[in-house]
């Protein structure tokens, strides 16, 4: 039986761990925290539709998210250093699209549906070494040691499993945050509970600073004063970071002229916590290597902006364990996930940096009208993605199917491969043409040979693991049905 090492207890590793063990597969979590809850998980997070909600939908706990994430906190606002409202959007009371979760909620409510003894907290990998055949040894800070077959490497940016697969190495974005929080917001800090009102609150200068303020649960404000600055910003300044006198001082200078409904975001915070972003260069691929894989940022760390983060670890996970367990190999299951996982996640990375460096104006002319992005667009998007995402998978695979012709039944193999870029596929090897998705509909053109040479056209519908359709010649129309045989 294959032993499955998973380094990293973010929402990516627990899912995917979450999800082996629903497969009935045994997975082992290494994390270098000391508990689920050791450190702050930081702020609040959007689940999208179209990838954080379906991964959490197959590991059966988007019930659990939707009872405790906030549809309200959907909302965005952008104003520009004065205070002049730029742009808003407010959601309707039915909009599930993409709604947040404290991040700290989100690990808890993954981590609580995985086997508790099979997650080693305080457990930091040090290195991680092949032996033979894919298997690796795991050694760990703490003097532990341990093999598995396959290791998935879910440990973020700074990955210690991804030098086994590529020299990639995170890049300086050009942009650093300091992580504030307002606690007992509506009590403590009353002015800034207003102007954050229900969601978010882009502030934006024309000076490469900015403050991203969110409502989190518990009466809690969170969010980011950012800045386009050098790594090691702090030290340069000379201040401590650790010293909230000097970093406030140091911060009333840097964001001078910015509006005083806005300054107690960089004063008041009951903490600050540096978190420079980095990014991994894209598109990132590796030659497969059976024994270890990457998932969310080990393999695809992007910019903040987009919030494709979490929902890219989530959907990885989950697309992870259903190859694991849906086929033969470890090999065949990482053939069958890594490009799909690298394709989708370049794409995104590449919309995500270019957008972070554009709203601090690096490598591109400060935008001097910056019109807030089109919020209601993204959500019918994430909507429209999620039908798109569920209707690939449904028809996607290797069926078994059985004409119903007046001479009796006769079966044929039909393979289906939809993704983002088309529909392909064969009947009986034959590749198949004009083949296009339209709602729950199949539509392509398939040439038999027997009982006589044919073109057909052919619809199909899929219920599970149950295809139906029919397919049409000039002279007749035959129907047909099948069961999935991969
Ligand atoms: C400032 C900021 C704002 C962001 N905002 C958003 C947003 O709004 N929306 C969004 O979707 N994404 C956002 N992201 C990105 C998001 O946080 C990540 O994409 C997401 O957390 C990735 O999940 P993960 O499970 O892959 O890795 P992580 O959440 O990074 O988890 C990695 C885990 O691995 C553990 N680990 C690390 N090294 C080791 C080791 N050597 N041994 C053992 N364990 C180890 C860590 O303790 C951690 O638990 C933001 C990121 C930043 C920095």
């Amino acid at each position: 039986m294959t032993s499955i090492a998973i380094i990293g207890a973010g929402p990516g590793g627990l899912l995917c761990a979450r999800m082996l063990q629903q497969h009935g597969i045994d997975a082992t979590v290494y994390d270098s925290d000391a508990s689920a809850d050791a450190r702050d998980a930081g702020g609040s997070l959007d689940l999208h539709a179209d990838t954080g909600q379906i991964a959490l939908a197959d590991a059966g706990l988007l019930g659990a998210f939707l009872a405790v994430a906030r549809i309200e906190d959907q909302a965005k606002r952008s104003v520009d250093r004065h205070g002049t409202v730029l742009g808003s959007f407010v959601p309707d009371e039915h909009d599930t699209a993409a709604p947040e979760i404290d991040r700290g909620q989100l690990r808890a409510l993954i981590a609580a549906h995985v086997r508790p003894e099979s997650v080693r907290w305080g457990h930091k990998l040090t290195t991680a070494t092949p032996i033979n055949e894919g298997r690796h040894r795991l050694t760990f800070a703490n003097g532990a040691i341990a093999e598995a077959d396959l290791v998935i490497g879910a440990d973020g940016v700074w990955s210690r499993v991804r030098p086994l697969l590529t020299d990639a190495a995170p890049e300086y974005s050009g942009v650093s945050f300091l992580d504030v929080r307002y606690d007992d917001a509506d009590r403590r800090h009353p002015g800034l509970d207003r102007l954050v009102g229900k969601g978010h609150l882009f502030a934006r200068g024309d000076d490469g600073n900015a403050i991203i303020a969110q409502r989190n649960s518990n009466n809690v404000i969170r969010g980011y004063v950012a800045m386009r600055t050098e790594p090691g910003w702090a030290a340069r300044a000379g201040v401590d970071v650790g010293d909230p006198g000097a970093l406030r001082a140091y911060l009333r200078e840097r964001f001078a002229g910015w509006s005083a409904d806005l300054v107690p975001f960089l004063t008041d915070s009951d903490g600050y916590v540096d978190r420079a972003i980095w990014f991994l260069p894209t598109p990132l691929t590796w030659a497969p290597n059976p024994g270890v894989t990457l998932l969310g940022d080990a393999a695809h760390a992007m910019g903040p902006f987009g919030g494709f983060g979490v929902n890219l670890a989530l959907l990885d996970a989950a697309e992870l364990a259903h190859a694991i367990a849906g086929e033969a190999t470890v090999d065949a299951a990482l053939r069958r996930y890594e490009p799909g996982m690298q394709a989708r996640a370049a794409t995104l990375a590449k919309a995500s940096n270019a957008a972070t460096r554009s709203f601090f104006g690096i490598d591109v002319e400060h935008d001097p009208d910056p019109a807030m992005p089109d919020q209601a667009a993204s959500h019918r998007a994430y909507e429209q993605g999620a039908a798109r995402y569920r209707s690939e998978r449904a028809f996607t695979g290797d069926w078994t199917i059985a004409f119903q012709t007046g001479g009796g039944t006769q079966v044929a193999e039909l393979a289906i491969r939809v993704t983002a870029d088309g529909v392909t596929g064969a009947l009986d090897g034959r590749p198949f043409d004009s083949a296009t998705l339209d709602g729950d509909e199949l539509r392509f053109k398939a040439r038999i040979t027997s009982p006589f040479p044919a073109k057909l056209a052919c619809t199909a519908t899929v219920d599970g693991d149950t295809i139906t359709g029919t397919a049409k010649h000039p002279v007749l129309t035959v129907g047909f049905t099948g069961a999935r045989s991969h």
